[in-house]
């Protein structure tokens, strides 16, 4: 795990004026009462931890660059300011995901409802402007929320643009051939995450990768690694070598670690809020990947999990990470440490990557699909 943040982050026994800033967008989303100012108490951290918690962030009580990002971000209420499409600097914010799913439900490709205008969020917006007689300049102003307001709610219960997004992957076809897919090994460089003696999760994840790489790439896909051994790129730009790339898939590789030695198994993260909006493919290839692991490993399933982190929510296509074990328990460790394992869990990936583009009537059980030979 790791939050990969250059910002030195608030937590308890901070003090001053950033904390002070913490407190007033706590405060603004209700969360925290009034006192203490400026300093990180345990009001503050509980408040914080709720936060994280509703947001679905890691909840460790203190304010890194993520949940520093996502205070910023909720402040902001649709109709509060313009709201228009900057390529340079992307306007980011909860009234932006609030515009998104409006456009969403009624039936305006909009993009993931992230909360970050872009490019998409724009041609949605003026598709509805255009359709409603309003100025099709793509910038939603006090005309475009009157429309938006007096519509109501059309679509109830669809989900439409999650429909929409599985649906374009079913029309692309069972095979792998043509399929461009990103694997992103963790940390890297001088950031080793975990350890195990001399055995770091940067190159377990990274050995890992390079597996699942080989195999995909022999069933047809085009593989992208998003690191070598001496880099440790910023989540920002894993995800844009994703998006610059195209790619139809992204899967994140890290490996856990805690105090407690009790604590193993394998977990999934896919994008998705407390709210319900999440990626339904995202939600099934977590599914896939985790039970093909479990099936072929005997790890524990620690089940799968909707998150917002940047990885996850930055990438415009389905995104994935996959948390293969804890380097802190000695049998997940020994099993980590095993090359032969590490091949049985690439190949549990390269089964989960084939169900997930075979059509759902063919899907077979998990732990028994086995690749067709190529001739
Ligand atoms: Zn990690």
């Amino acid at each position: 795990m790791g939050s990969e943040s250059d910002m030195q982050p608030l937590g308890p026994g901070s003090h001053g004026a950033a904390v002070a800033d913490v407190q007033a967008a706590l405060r603004s989303l209700s969360l925290l009462e009034p006192g203490s100012d400026g300093v990180y108490d345990r009001a503050t951290e509980l408040a914080v931890r709720h936060f994280q918690q509703v947001r679905g962030l890691s909840v460790d009580g203190r304010v890194g660059e993520e949940t520093y990002r996502a205070l910023s971000e909720a402040r902001w209420s649709l109709g509060d300011r313009l709201l228009h499409h900057d390529p340079v600097r992307p306007v980011r914010g909860d009234d932006v995901t609030n515009l998104q799913e409006r456009l969403l439900e009624l039936g305006y490709d909009a993009g993931r409802a992230d909360g970050i205008f872009g490019r998409e969020t724009e041609t949605g917006l003026q598709a509805f402007q255009r359709d409603y007689g309003l100025t099709a300049d793509g910038t939603c102003g006090p005309a475009t929320l009157r429309a938006l307001r007096q519509l109501g709610r059309k679509v109830t219960g669809g989900r439409p643009q999650l429909l929409r997004q599985s649906a374009s992957f079913v029309e692309s076809g069972p095979h792998l051939i043509g399929r461009r897919i990103v694997v992103d090994p963790g940390h890297g460089g001088a950031d080793t995450g975990f350890a195990a003696g001399e055995t770091t999760e940067a190159d377990l994840v990274l050995d890992l990768a390079s597996r699942i790489e080989g195999r995909l790439a022999a069933a047809g896909a085009t593989v992208y690694l998003t690191r070598g051994r001496h880099q440790d790129p910023a989540p920002a730009e894993r995800t844009a070598f994703a998006n610059d790339a195209r790619a139809d898939l992204f899967i994140s590789l890290h490996l856990d670690a805690q105090d407690s030695p009790h604590a193993r198994g394998v977990a999934s993260y896919y994008y998705g809020t407390g709210s319900g909006t999440s990626s339904t493919v995202g939600e099934r290839f977590a599914d896939l990947a985790r039970r093909e692991v479990v099936a072929r490993t005997g790890m524990l399933d620690l089940g799968g999990h909707p998150k917002t982190w940047d990885l996850l929510r930055m990438t415009r296509m389905p995104a994935v990470r996959l948390d293969v074990g804890y380097l802190s328990h000695p049998v997940d460790r020994l099993l980590l440490l095993d090359a032969r394992l590490r091949g049985t869990v690439a190949s549990a990936v390269l089964a989960a990557v084939q169900r997930l583009f075979l059509p759902a009537d063919a899907d077979p059980p998990t732990g028994t699909f086995v690749l067709p030979q190529r001739a």
